[in-house]
């Protein structure tokens, strides 16, 4: 076995070593410096290993080149005006939450007086679960399905649904020695439409790599729409149709996915209040992050907390555009 000395170890983290381990602004900077440079300072510019402290608001000053380095800069903290700790108990309802978090409830929490300032956080928090998930492809079995979301969200394929984003999800599966299937990764994507050339390019961003030579997904399972069946013949994987006489049998045929659509739905009426179509993609992205990590979830707010610190960020024009 090949063991990566660079793979993070990530940390149990309950409610109580959450307020042990962070009570103040500096435990929270400190522990910001020790993820990105885990073996001591490290100049950005030049290399150079000596600092200068020259503000409470942690930024180091390389003893060489001068460069005053923030160390917040290229997490979703940087030029933050909120305090770290804030940000921190968020992410820490978020991780940990299992339908995730109402904002309007965060405000009062913690405090703030701009509905605007939890709302821009919050999404930038979901931003660093999406790129996260980004960097992971499916593989093998893969069953997929499409639902629209949005106002009466009922139904599939519909015309004239301005308002509502029509959504790909797709769970991946792999088979134990007795042929029994286990739900691995999931991904959701919003499309414009669920024609072949749009669920071809989704296949190919969700595991097969135009440079791989073989591709990671071999087959996939659908209700039989005969965009699967064109997209599927072009890339050269097998087709799977599950029939469905009755609706009501689909959460048989497609358990994972209508499982996360159904969820998804649920949790958008409830601590969200609602979607639209503008946002849709990032709170999808929420929901899949949370199924992706269902069996880890006592590392759930040291795993986002690191993936926020590695993630580039959005600023609030990009949300609000
Ligand atoms: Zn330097």
């Amino acid at each position: 076995m090949v063991v990566d000395e660079n793979k993070p170890k990530y940390q149990d983290m309950d409610l109580l070593l959450f307020q042990e381990q962070f009570k103040t602004e500096k435990d929270c900077y400190q522990w910001i410096f020790k993820t990105r440079w885990p073996k001591g300072f490290n100049c950005p510019f030049c290399g150079h290993q000596k600092y200068s402290l020259v503000s409470t608001r942690m930024l180091y000053k390389c003893l060489k080149c001068g460069k005053q380095i923030s160390v917040t800069a290229g997490t979703i903290f940087h030029k933050t005006k909120t305090p770290l700790l804030k940000w921190f108990w968020l992410i820490f309802r978020m991780a940990t939450s299992k339908t995730g978090v109402s904002v309007a409830e965060m405000q009062r929490e913690l405090e703030i007086r701009d509905y605007k300032t939890i709302w821009t956080m919050a999404h930038k928090i979901r931003k660093a679960m999406a790129d996260r998930d980004a960097q992971y492809k499916l593989a093998g079995l893969v069953e997929l399905d499409e639902s629209f979301f949005g106002p009466a969200s009922e139904g599939k394929r519909g015309r004239g649904a301005k308002d509502k984003g029509l959504v790909i999800v797709a769970v991946s599966f792999w088979v134990d020695d007795k042929g029994k299937e286990h739900p691995g990764f999931a991904h959701a994507f919003v499309v414009e439409n669920a024609s072949a050339e749009t669920i071809e390019s989704v296949l190919i961003r969700l595991g097969l790599p135009e440079e791989e030579i073989v591709p990671l997904i071999d087959i996939i399972r659908t209700d039989g729409w005969r965009s699967y069946q064109t997209a599927s013949t072009d890339l050269g994987i097998i087709h799977y149709r599950a029939v469905i006489r009755d609706p009501k049998d689909s959460m048989k045929l497609l358990p994972w996915t209508h499982r996360i659509i159904a969820n998804a739905k649920s949790v958008f009426k409830g601590p969200h209040r609602g979607v639209s179509k503008k946002h849709l993609q990032r709170y999808l992205s929420e929901v899949c992050y949370r199924f992706n990590r269902r069996f880890w979830p006592k590392e759930s707010f040291h795993r986002l907390l690191r993936a926020c610190v590695s993630t580039s960020t959005i600023i609030r024009d990009d949300l609000m555009s």
